[in-house]
């Protein structure tokens, strides 16, 4: 990615290096295997991806779980469900009575052979988070796949009729907009009323909270940046839309991703791109240390910029 020339590099946007604020969000990518492939996935992931977390590596997040107070454990994959371990790490997961995430593509739930999750999930009380990229059929389906829509509809309706996403349940479903193109998402609090107001009046749905995220130039929207000649003028949009007021709060700063091999990373981004926690802190599971990771120098890129353009992106939505 780096073959083009950014101008100021990220590094010289910070005052000094980035570092880890502490480890609150545990985030295990338990995997690359999904059933979808969208057009923005920064992961590449497909029906055909092999890599899957082994049990050993799992068990292995859990003793790290156990042994500190680390409060959010945050699953995410591919689609989880699609590991053939999930059901037994979520159970094993939901026993230390953190909180909890999954992130889920949310059509799965439809196929039979995983319905189950709906109520395993319910029962965990487990907060779901599911990638709506639009509230316009076409262009979700543009971006996700023909029919998506429509799935997505029937699957947040069959949460609702288990509690989710209705006040008072404990039960939280956050949805997730990223842009259909190679432009920055809209404000978060805006975008939030024109999807609770849709899915409520039109499809009788509702749900907590809506995150904004920012495609980041890596993966396949990387590919689709190039192919259709988008690349530069999107890193010069991130570049112009830097907001300084977004370092204090990236997620790397709170969060430490684990990939399915067990290597560790300061975010889901970094190990796409392959580029492990550095600077003296341990990068495989095998050797975790949390005092050395607690405040690890952050590895930063020029990709970082998707993270700080406007008001800031993270797994959690906006963050200025
Ligand atoms: S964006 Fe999510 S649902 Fe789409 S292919 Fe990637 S992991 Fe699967
Ligand atoms: S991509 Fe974002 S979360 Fe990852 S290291 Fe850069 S600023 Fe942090």
């Amino acid at each position: 990615m780096d073959a083009l020339h950014i101008d100021p590099p990220f590094e010289e946007m910070t005052s000094g290096p980035l570092n880890a604020a502490g480890i609150e969000i545990f985030q295990i990518n338990i995997g690359y295997r999904c059933n979808l492939k969208c057009r923005h996935c920064h992961i590449e992931a497909g029906p055909e991806r092999q890599e899957l977390m082994t049990k050993p590596i799992m068990e292995k997040c859990l003793q790290i779980l156990e042994t500190t107070s680390i409060p959010i454990i945050d699953i995410t994959g591919g689609t989880p469900e699609m590991h053939p371990d999930f059901p037994w790490f979520l159970e094993a997961c939901a026993t230390l009575r953190r909180r909890l995430m999954v992130r889920s593509n949310g059509v799965i739930l439809l196929q039979e052979s995983y319905a189950s999750f709906l109520d395993l999930y319910a029962w965990h009380q487990v907060e779901i988070i599911i990638s709506f990229p639009h509230m316009e059929r076409r262009i979700a389906d543009r971006q996700r796949g023909e029919g998506v829509f429509s799935n997505l509809i029937e699957v947040l309706r069959k949460l609702n009729e288990r509690g989710y996403g209705r006040q008072n349940s404990g039960l939280i479903l956050n949805l997730v907009h990223n842009p259909a193109g190679a432009y920055l998402p809209g404000k978060q609090e805006n975008l939030e009323g024109h999807y609770r107001q849709i899915l409520k009046e039109k499809y009788g749905i509702v749900f907590n909270n809506l995150f904004c995220i920012t495609n980041m130039p890596i993966g396949r929207f990387l590919s689709y940046l190039q192919t259709s000649d988008n690349y530069e003028d999107y890193m010069m949009t991130l570049v112009q839309a830097f907001n300084p007021a977004t370092l204090e709060n990236v997620m790397c700063r709170t969060t430490l991703s684990v990939a399915w091999d067990g290597k560790l990373y300061d975010c889901d981004f970094n190990q796409i791109l392959g580029m492990t926690v550095n600077h003296g802190a341990p990068d495989h599971i095998s050797v975790f240390d949390l005092a050395k990771l607690a405040h690890r120098r952050i590895v930063t890129g020029n990709h970082c910029y998707g993270c700080t353009a406007g008001a800031g992106s993270s797994c959690q939505g906006e963050i200025g």
